[in-house]
């Protein structure tokens, strides 16, 4: 058995960062920057008024100070000519400043009689310009790797970026194995239940920036597993849930043997999850998660993604766990990591009493998973455990 650091710097090993590939700007939300891009241009592109007003010069702004309205500068129409002492040109948000004139009077502090205006109230000191090239200019760099969040697109698309370099998503198959197993909305017989597993881990992967195919699930023979594998070898990683330990119907170590995996591992020191086996299948990562629903779910977070975020060029940096002080005493753990459920209300976590590796009511009550190290002591009330936010 291993320990669950070691596990996962193994299964980083099994993978590298997928090719980059270039998609059109909209395509490119959600998905990771693959290197840095450059803006093409300056924004504003030119100097710009912040405000709806009147530009003129700033030497002349006083209150009472007269100007003759010689022309209008609106976003999309400047104003060609230039504006001279005593001139002012009307002006809009967004439009360039003309010639001559380096301040705008907002509306609000302007009377206004035919082409005569008059200051009537204190302009202040701010000039309601936009400098050229304010915000970005040419050649202002956005760092990958990066998570491109609406924000992001919205820079790219004012950069002039319309095609995107990002990493392709890594394609996870993801393979139920059991006999006792029916699809959501199909009528389970007496004996069956519903595969839940799948469609958890679809969705915290696809949330990740995976492409998730669900197999049809394989029940407990060796030719069914088989070629649930062979129609998942052209994935970044395969993932099986359940068949993994050491059950008659556990087929899942023998079937990849046979398929020549080279197996990394196959037990972690770990609660839940202790039966976990990885390796490379062809070109693809394997891993082999347990299928009680809590711990594929635990071991998705703990690993999986992990993974991903390597194949998505994001780093191996495992995220940083958070700690908050306990609301009520917990006791000693056992010889195995344990990630338990339990929820932090803002102030304290407290640690479910019920850590059934099946029950999913709980998972889904949870909103961490506190990390017990192998053999740590027991805890007091107000004592700070880590956890992960879930
Ligand atoms: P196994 O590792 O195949 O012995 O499975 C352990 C337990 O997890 C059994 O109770 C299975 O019925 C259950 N299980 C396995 N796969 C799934 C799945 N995809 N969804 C829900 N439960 C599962
Ligand atoms: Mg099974």
């Amino acid at each position: 058995m291993i320990s669950v650091s070691d596990a996962l710097d193994t299964l980083l090993d099994l993978v590298s960062p997928t090719a980059a590939e270039t998609v059109p700007l909209r395509a490119a939300a959600g998905r990771v920057l693959a290197e840095p891009v450059s803006a093409k241009r300056d924004q504003p592109p030119f100097a710009a008024s912040a405000m709806d007003g009147y530009a003129l010069k700033s030497a002349e702004v006083e209150k009472d100070a007269m100007f003759k309205v010689i022309g209008e500068s609106a976003a999309g129409h400047g104003f060609t000519g230039r504006v001279g002492a005593g001139q002012a040109v009307r002006i809009f948000t967004g439009a360039p400043i003309p010639e001559g004139a380096d301040f705008v009077v907002i509306q609000e502090d302007i009377s206004r009689s035919g082409n005569l205006i008059t200051i009537a109230d204190h302009p202040g000191t701010s000039t309601n310009i936009r400098p050229k090239g304010g915000d970005f200019q040419i050649g202002t760099t956005i760092d990958a790797p990066r998570v491109l969040g609406s924000a992001d697109i919205a820079l790219l698309a004012a950069m002039n970026i319309a095609q995107v370099p990002v990493r392709k998503q890594p394609t996870v198959a993801l393979i139920s194995t059991g006999d006792e197993l029916v699809l959501p909305g199909d009528t389970p017989g007496p004996d069956q239940i519903i595969a839940s597993n799948t469609f958890g881990l679809d969705a915290l992967l696809t949330a990740a920036g995976a492409r998730v195919r669900i197999l049809p699930i394989a029940r407990d023979t060796e030719s069914d597993l088989r070629t649930a594998f062979e129609l998942a070898q052209d994935a970044d990683l395969i993932v099986t849930i359940g068949g993994a330990s050491v059950g008659d119907h556990d087929l899942v170590a023998g079937v990849t043997e046979t398929l020549g995996m080279s197996r990394a591992f196959y037990k972690v020191a770990m609660r839940p999850g202790k039966p976990l086996m990885a390796g490379t299948l062809g070109q693809s990562a394997m891993v082999g998660l347990p299928g009680n629903p809590v711990s594929a779910m635990v071991c998705g977070h703990i690993f999986i993604l992990p993974m991903l975020r390597a194949m998505l060029g994001l780093g191996t940096d495992t995220p940083a766990l958070l700690t908050a002080p306990l609301a009520h005493p917990v006791s000693e753990n056992g010889p195995r990591q344990h990630y338990m459920r339990g929820r932090y209300d803002g102030q304290t976590v407290h640690v479910f009493d019920d850590q059934d590796s099946a029950r999913l009511t709980l998972l889904a009550e949870a909103n961490v998973l506190v990390v017990r190290p192998p053999k740590d002591g027991a805890r007091a009330i107000g004592e700070r455990v880590n956890y992960l936010p879930i």
